[in-house]
């Protein structure tokens, strides 16, 4: 479980996150959408300290983080509960499909190579990516790439998966694959927050939708309700330009 509480952001003068709070349940899928400079990025990079929210408390599983005054193994902790898969893959250019999966199992969880490699291997197969475990990132097409990043993201066994805009970098050819591999891991029940401009996937993946405008969350709710019969002017007009 995720519960987001009056979080606020700015940088300098500019008001990024006004005061946003939300909740995910266990093996809940949440899409956030909304046009871009809304702060969707933010959020989800504010949820695991890659920034530092100036206010607003942070729980998941069972660590509680209040931002305003957050000790760095506070931070650490809440750094443990999720992973991120980024829009440009962030891949270890000199690791193989396989290493860049273990690195986390052998850094963060100190397991030996036999044991992670047996993980990572595994982790792969479920990407459908086990023939390219010896690969480098360079001979893979943007769609391996980030089907690599999926499996590294779920090696350490996170409370909850964060992906921001998962497949907007990718050539269209690989973006179907991708969203194939999400949605497999969606059906296992994995708890998942993801920003995304493909509304035909949230609609088809999420069990809630967030639309996000200037800093605020407008409006929530299934797919269903956002995407059929929005009740506010914003999250309609948004909505337009995808129909
Ligand atoms: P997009 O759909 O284009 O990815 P977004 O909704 O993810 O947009 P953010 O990246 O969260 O939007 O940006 C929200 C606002 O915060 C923008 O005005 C952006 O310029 C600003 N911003 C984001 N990161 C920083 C930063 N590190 N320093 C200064 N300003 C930032
Ligand atoms: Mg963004």
């Amino acid at each position: 479980m995720i519960k987001i509480s009056n979080i606020k952001k700015s940088f300098k003068n500019n008001i990024v996150l006004k005061d946003i709070s939300f909740q995910v349940t266990e093996g809940e899928v949440v899409a956030i959408i909304g046009p871009s400079g809304s702060g969707k990025s933010t959020l989800l990079r504010c949820i695991n300290f890659l920034e530092k929210p100036d206010s607003g408390k942070i729980e998941i599983g069972d660590v509680t983080v209040d931002t305003t005054k957050a000790t760095k193994s506070e931070i650490q902790k809440l750094r443990m509960q999720t992973s991120m898969v980024f829009q440009h893959y962030n891949l270890f250019k000199n690791k193989t499909a396989l290493e860049n999966v273990t690195h986390s199992l052998r850094v963060t969880k100190k397991l030996n190579k036999k044991q992670a490699d047996e993980i990572g291997r595994h982790l792969l197969n479920q990407v459908g990516l086990l023939s390219k475990a010896d690969s480098y990132p360079i001979s893979l097409s943007g769609g391996q790439q980030q089907r690599v990043g999926i499996a590294r993201a779920l090696a350490v066994g996170p409370n909850a998966i964060l992906f921001d805009e998962p497949t907007s970098s990718l050539d269209p050819e690989w973006v179907g694959e991708v969203l194939r591999v999400i949605s497999s891991i969606a059906n296992k029940e994995k708890t998942m927050i993801i920003v995304t401009h493909e509304m035909k996937f949230a609609r088809e993946v999420a069990d809630k939708v967030i639309f996000m405008d200037d800093g605020l969350i407008v409006e929530q709710g299934t797919p269903e309700e956002i995407f059929d019969n929005p009740q506010n002017e914003r999250t309609k007009k948004f909505l337009q330009n995808y129909q």
